[in-house]
């Protein structure tokens, strides 16, 4: 988490900083601070909160210069406090620090560094990699100028255990900025007089078009004409420059209230993306070149696993229901943080998907890596170009989603729900499907963007029955087969920007303790749609309501009718089984989004969370 961006140039900093920063803020929004070059010395900046209120302090007291740093927190040592803000700075006050990441050994090196001598005034594990830097600078006396800092940086770094993507400025090299990377993301932008570096790409795309992306154990300095990227150790290391193909206005939130919202509403067309290019009507299945294996080593799979966290497992989850069906092939899915530390038995012939919408999620990067290491192809489905799983993967599937920058996962989910759609086409055709059964998903797919706008139609319905049961405790979701994630993914929406607390579960496992918390003052979402287990979701449904929980009923058009059963009820268009969690998503979405909105909360930036998971 956190966004970093760092400017040289002949422009002015504080403005661009700051800019890039509002552009990051989706990454960290607890905290916020800048330190820029001066005539007099470094002017470092810190405010806790949002980043209009180092905005304003900055307008208060607003100074020329061409280089600087800055950072929006997301805090993992520290309360967001002023103090805790980054920039940090060491014990002489001369070099100033901003990072993403974890110093997990920083507690023995404070340690070590206060019988030194040295005074520190946050709580973070940050400060503490300021400080050794300043230390090793110290005893590099025989040294000068960049190579001093370069020096002192490359010891300071050799001494951390954990991640870091850190930008660092030192008060008498102005128009110097030293970047480095391990686990945490960095891109360097170029201009022809000035470089950036940043935490993310897009937050570059007003001022150029030309990137690299760092590797871990990169090591760059930035001056305006020119950059230097070598590894960690000093030796050169190879990169590629490359345009970014990213739209600034794609990141404008337009006519709509909040991001997510307007992301809601963009699911049609997220859709259309997914599916561009990638269907083939003649042999009824879908072109996934990306996945680099051969229609052979397919057929050859024996298992896949699908890993992820939050919202991309969810969607993972709802494609083991598909490949399962389409393709019958066994699927496990797995969260990422808890895969990367299990002994677990692997099979040969096992495929990994590891699905990441910033592909930059670190517990999911550490789960690809362990995967690879194990000796298995890894492949990704992510949305971000370039990115650091993006990279990493053997091979994989983009999302061609656009910008999310609503915090709460929208349109990700409808994005990596199709193309899991898609994969278990390729996989089923590849098997046990018949072309007949795959022209019918083809032409399940090619309505669904249709149909999702239906649902939109739904919106001021929906919010009626947001603001009905808005002052809930607590909500509880249920659904069944490739439902069951659409009910995780609908409680997990409620609880990030709702605030209220919200659970999902198979419709069955009821009975078997949650109908416990049933009552008047608890309502239950049902997900029934007329699927193969229509009935047995109708059975709970009523034994909610034989224990008064009121019932918002998701179902589908056509079919028996509902109505008296439930308390409301929200009718969505039906399509095929394997494709209907796609569909289901949206009003729940809508559900949570509405609630908030009811609620008064801050729907784009909730309390507490990030979007970009880039810490363990
Ligand atoms: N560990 C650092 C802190 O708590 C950086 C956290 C981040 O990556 O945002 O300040």
């Amino acid at each position: 988490m956190c966004g970093i961006i760092a400017y040289v140039g002949d422009r002015e900093a504080q403005p661009i900083l700051l800019d890039g920063l509002s552009r990051l803020e989706y990454r960290g929004y607890d905290s916020a601070g800048l330190a820029v070059h001066t005539a007099g010395g470094l002017r470092v900046q810190k405010k806790a909160g949002r980043i209009a209120a180092l905005s304003a302090a900055v307008a208060r007291q607003p100074v020329s210069s061409t280089s600087g740093i800055s950072h929006t927190r997301w805090a993992t040592h520290g309360e967001p406090t002023d103090a805790n803000a980054h920039p940090h700075l060491d014990q002489s006050g001369n070099i100033a620090l901003v990072h993403n990441g974890v110093i997990e050994n920083f507690h023995e090196l404070k340690q070590a560094l206060t019988l030194q001598g040295h005074v520190f005034h946050s709580a973070t594990d940050t400060e503490v990699l300021a400080h050794l830097i300043g230390e090793h600078y110290e005893k590099l006396a025989t040294l000068s100028g960049v190579a001093r800092l370069s020096a002192a940086v490359r010891a300071a770094l050799g001494e951390v255990d954990g991640t870091y993507g850190i930008a660092v400025i030192h008060r008498d090299l102005p128009n110097v900025v030293i970047g480095a990377r391990r686990g945490s993301p960095l891109v360097v932008g170029i201009g022809a007089t000035e470089k950036f570096l940043s935490s993310d790409a897009a937050a570059l795309a007003p001022y150029t078009q030309k990137v690299v992306y760092l590797k871990d154990f990169d090591f760059v300095t930035l001056q305006p004409g020119q950059f230097d990227l070598q590894n960690l150790g000093g030796r050169d290391t190879d990169y590629e420059i490359k345009e970014l193909d990213f739209k600034p206005e794609a990141a404008e939130q337009g006519a709509f209230a909040h991001f997510m919202l307007k992301e809601i509403f963009e699911q049609p067309e997220t859709i259309r993306n997914a599916m561009r290019g990638r269907v083939d009507k003649d042999t009824a299945t879908a072109h996934l070149g990306g996945l680099n294996l051969t229609g052979e080593q397919l057929r050859d799979l024996r298992r896949i696993i699908v890993l992820g966290c939050g919202t991309a497992l969810y969607a993972g989850m709802v494609g083991k229901h598909m490949i399962e069906n389409a393709a019958l092939l066994p699927v496990e899915t797995d969260f990422s943080s808890e895969f990367r530390y299990r002994n677990t038995p692997l099979e040969n012939d096992t495929l990994f998907f590891v699905v990441s919408q910033s592909g930059e999620t670190a517990d999911t990067l550490g789960a690809l890596r362990e995967a690879q290491r194990k000796g298995h192809r890894a492949l990704g489905i992510c949305n971000n170009v370039g990115s650091t799983i993006a990279r990493e993967s053997d091979g994989g599937v983009y999302m061609h989603a656009g910008p999310e920058i609503g915090v709460a996962a929208t349109k990700s989910f409808i994005s990596q729900a199709t193309v899991f759609a898609l994969l278990a086409l390729k996989l089923g055709r590849l098997r046990h499907l018949s072309a007949s059964a795959g022209g019918e998903i083809i032409e399940a797919l090619e309505k669904l963007p249709a149909q999702v706008e239906v649902i939109l139609q739904q919106s001021d319905a929906i919010k009626n029955i947001a603001e009905k049961y808005a002052d809930s405790r607590s909500m509880l979701f249920f659904g069944r087969l490739g439902n069951y994630p659409v009910a995780l993914e609908g409680a997990l929406k409620m609880k990030e920007i709702s605030y209220l607390h919200a659970e999902g579960y198979p419709s069955s496992e009821l009975k078997h303790g949650v109908i416990a918390l049933i009552d008047k003052k608890t309502p239950s979402v049902v997900i029934a749609p007329h699927d193969s287990l229509y009935d047995k979701n109708m059975n709970s449904l009523q034994e909610i309501k034989a224990r008064c929980g009121p019932v918002i009923c998701l179902t589908t058009c056509g079919g028996r009718d509902t109505g008296h059963l439930a308390d409301e009820v929200i009718k969505i268009p039906q399509t095929l089984e394997l494709l209907q969690p796609i569909l289901n998503v949206v009003p729940l979405q809508l559900l949570a989004y509405h609630t908030a909105a009811a609620l008064g909360r801050d729907i784009d930036k909730p309390r507490n969370l990030a979007k970009s998971v880039t810490v363990e």
